[in-house]
């Protein structure tokens, strides 16, 4: 049982499962946003994180923006997200991976500037799904490219029937997944165990 009661009741009341392996949460975290739900859980990362020496929040664009920056609020630094196009803005010297995309399946080139990202940073990754490790993986490359320290990846909803955490632990990684399920049986969301 999830320690954020709230969000395991939101999962349930507001949580449609498409498909075999397809959670749509649009109502509260990938489109419209409950910031109430957020700063929730911003501050459960924070409390797991307390003692890590955080200096900066890494995501991805678009849903993973909302509760890194949750999460980099609670922890007083800043959250930097990545990229998924280059904008003419951008001039600067970019880390880049690639990243396959679960939900869109396409591979995005995703980039952050060199000057949001350093060796002095210690980072907490957060983004909204953990499902193959695609979104979470690239990211670690990108934070690792940089020669940071990475302290983890936060995760709002992990489906434990895919392999993702399997694949970011075994780069010795912590995974702090807010909530975990286990299955959707029938149209319904059986949790597992939540890490925090
Ligand atoms: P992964 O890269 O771990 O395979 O998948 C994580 C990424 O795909 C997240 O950034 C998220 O945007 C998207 N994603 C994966 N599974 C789901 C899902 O069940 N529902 C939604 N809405 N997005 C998902």
């Amino acid at each position: 049982m999830s320690k954020l009661k709230e969000l395991e009741e939101r999962i349930k009341k507001d949580g449609r499962v498409l498909g075999e392996d397809v959670l749509k949460v649009d109502s509260f975290l990938t489109h419209q946003v409950d910031p109430e739900l957020m700063a929730a859980m911003g501050q459960r990362f924070a409390e797991v994180f307390a003692d890590a020496g955080i200096t900066k929040v890494v995501s991805i664009e678009a849903s993973g923006i909302a509760p890194a920056v949750f999460a980099a609020y609670a922890l007083h630094v800043p959250m930097v997200f990545a990229r998924k196009s280059k904008s003419i803005t951008m001039a600067d010297e970019l880390i880049t991976a690639d990243v396959f995309s679960f939900t869109k399946q396409v591979t995005n080139h995703v980039s952050v500037s060199k000057k949001f990202l350093t060796s002095a940073d210690t980072v907490l990754v957060v983004d909204d799904f953990l499902a193959n490790g695609q979104a979470g993986g690239g990211l670690i490359d990108i934070v690792e490219q940089a020669g940071a320290t990475i302290a983890g990846l936060g995760i709002v909803i992990e489906k434990t029937f895919q392999p993702g955490r399997q694949l970011i632990e075994e780069r010795g990684i912590k995974v702090v997944s807010l909530a975990r399920i286990a299955a959707f049986v029938d149209g319904e969301v059986k949790f597992a165990e939540a890490d925090a």
